[in-house]
């Protein structure tokens, strides 16, 4: 820790961060940072919970109050089922049929734009105690949550806490910065002149979440379009329809306007459809750069069109480096996290391992034997770490690449035999930095490396992939860290600690590049993106 301490000092003395005012932001009352937690501490309570049961679609958990059995119907049927044999088997078939009523998208732009002017017309504070009330909400209800994020998503047992306290979190932080930066600005002008700035809703927005973040991703986005005074038409990921149905009802709960919140459900065509509706004023998209790219496009089309904000938040190829003065036992420690937790279908996951020549060996040594200690199985147990992937398209992309690179494999590990989706956590070698420009969204990581003294050439290296969401760095030279923060072009560097997990708040979320239009969620501007300013001036 004293190096830490040393390395932050160090930070702050650099006249790069000193030539400009810093502010030091205050903690906002988020349920993950230091001193308020969720009512009880449930994560102690899964250490002896008895797990979720994917065959009686029920969740058993032993809490200090007794056992609770919470069945899970999600409303609108059957739309969650696990297959007894294979718990990454949902059936198709039940979220295609609970998916139909909610398909209509020129219905559901037509209700959130007659939505608009009531809601837009509230005080910033009565929107912001919804929002408040959302996450209340959220909170008590989070054992159902994550009994779908798990059952529906395939997350395990702690992404699925995590992600109610992110959805919840989001909630809390866009309340307190709408208060904040929402709020008129009176400006200066002569005697005799009124000037101000007012942040308005814009109208409807069209959000369109993915499934690796069913629950928080989807909240976050509506959250803030809301808090500004827009409407929402929402998309969740095709796979994901009842977790989205179930936090909007949780939204209607807390106050939101039914009509305000609109769900659609679907795939690529109901996006498709969504952005061409020309009401719409203002996408929020998180995907892949493939689509994004697209809908770009079709946000141009149309002569009369106006032209609207595009908040897109995609993929990356994220790097991190290591030098020779690295902990070893920590870097595998944040190298499994990183490249392994929620499966590598985190935007953020590392996908290319840069290992300084000097004692790669050794570091691949340390991981190999740290990658043989990984849980893979039923998301359900709470003891997994590694879980199924998505859905068969994304096992046998995954699988099919794998297989070609078996040539270059350092290290796999064996995964349940039959029993769904489980693609083995896998160590890839490639010859140089620039062979790797393909973001393979899953458990697979590929490992380069690099030369003393040459740094700024490997970041430089790394930069021109043109993607730039997530790097890290682990070394015990504070000027190193230095080097990476001045010259990684990423939205979010981490130096000695794991890639993924940005925490609200505090590690605002979001790429560049390839990776995104930039916008941080969880961040002090976010908020502004998607509202109208409007300045007016008035001769007294
Ligand atoms: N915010 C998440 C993290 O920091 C990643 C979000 C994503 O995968 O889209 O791990």
């Amino acid at each position: 820790s004293s190096f830490v301490n040393q390395l932050s000092n160090d930070a702050y003395d650099d006249d790069d961060l000193l030539k400009d005012p810093v502010e030091k932001v205050e903690a906002v009352n988020c349920t993950r940072l230091p001193g308020i937690a969720l009512p009880q501490n449930i994560f102690g309570e899964w250490q002896n919970s008895q797990g979720i049961d994917l065959n009686d679609r029920k969740i058993l958990l032993e809490t200090a109050h007794g056992v609770n059995s919470i069945e899970f119907t999600p409303e609108g049927g059957d739309a969650v089922h696990a297959d007894p044999h294979h718990p990454s088997g949902r059936s198709r078939a039940a979220i295609e049929a609970s998916r139909t009523p909610d398909a209509d998208v020129h219905d559901a732009v037509t209700r959130a734009q007659a939505a608009y002017p009531e809601w837009d017309s509230r005080s910033i504070e009565e929107r912001a105690i919804i929002l408040e009330r959302w996450a209340d909400l959220l909170e008590e209800n989070r054992i159902e949550l994550m009994g779908l994020v798990v059952k529906e998503a395939f997350r395990s047992i702690p992404d699925a806490l995590s992600e109610v306290r992110e959805a919840a979190d989001f909630c809390r932080y866009y309340a307190v910065r709408a208060r904040k930066d929402l709020s008129l600005k009176e400006l200066p002008g002569p005697t005799g002149e009124y000037n101000a700035l007012k942040m308005e809703g814009r109208g409807t927005w069209a959000t369109v979440s993915p499934w690796n973040f069913p629950l928080a991703i989807f909240t976050g986005q509506n959250a803030a379009a809301l808090v500004c005074g827009n409407t929402v038409v929402a998309k969740p990921a095709p796979q994901t329809p009842a977790i989205a149905r179930r936090v909007v009802d949780l939204a209607h709960q807390a106050g939101v306007p039914e009509d305000a919140l609109a769900l659609v459900t679907g795939g690529a065509d109901v996006g498709a459809e969504m952005m061409s509706d020309q009401r719409i004023a203002g996408v929020a998209f998180t995907g892949s750069t493939a689509t994004a790219k697209k809908i770009a496009q079709t946000l141009l089309v149309g002569e009369d069109r106006p032209i609207i904000p595009f908040i897109a938040e995609t993929g990356g190829v994220n790097a991190m480096i290591v030098d020779s003065t690295a902990l070893p036992e920590q870097v595998a420690t944040d190298v499994l996290n990183s490249a392994f937790r929620s499966a590598g279908q985190r935007c953020s996951a590392l996908r290319l391992l840069v290992l300084q020549e000097d004692n790669a060996d050794e570091m691949i040594h340390m991981l190999s034997g740290a990658m043989d200690m990984l849980q893979i199985g039923d998301p359900g147990d709470p003891a997994t770490d590694v879980g199924p992937v998505i859905d068969r398209a994304a096992y046998d992309k995954l699988m099919a690449y794998r297989e070609t690179m078996r040539p270059r494999w350092i290290k796999t590990v064996e995964v349940p035999e039959d029993e769904g989706l489980f693609v083995p956590p896998t160590m890839i070698s490639i010859d140089e930095i620039e062979d790797l420009n393909t973001e393979w969204f899953g458990p697979i990581v590929h490992v380069a490396t690099w030369k003393a003294g040459q740094l700024e050439d490997t970041i430089a290296r790394i930069n021109a992939k043109r993607f730039g969401l997530t790097m890290g760095l682990h070394s015990r030279i504070a000027r190193n860290a230095d080097i990476l923060r001045s010259q990684a072009r990423v939205g979010n560097a981490y130096v000695n600690r794991s890639m993924i997990g940005a925490v609200v708040g505090s590690q605002p979320f979001g790429g560049e590049g390839l990776s995104g239009t930039g916008p941080k969620a969880g961040g002090p501007h976010y908020l502004p993106r998607f509202c109208a300013e409007r300045a007016v001036s008035i001769d007294t």
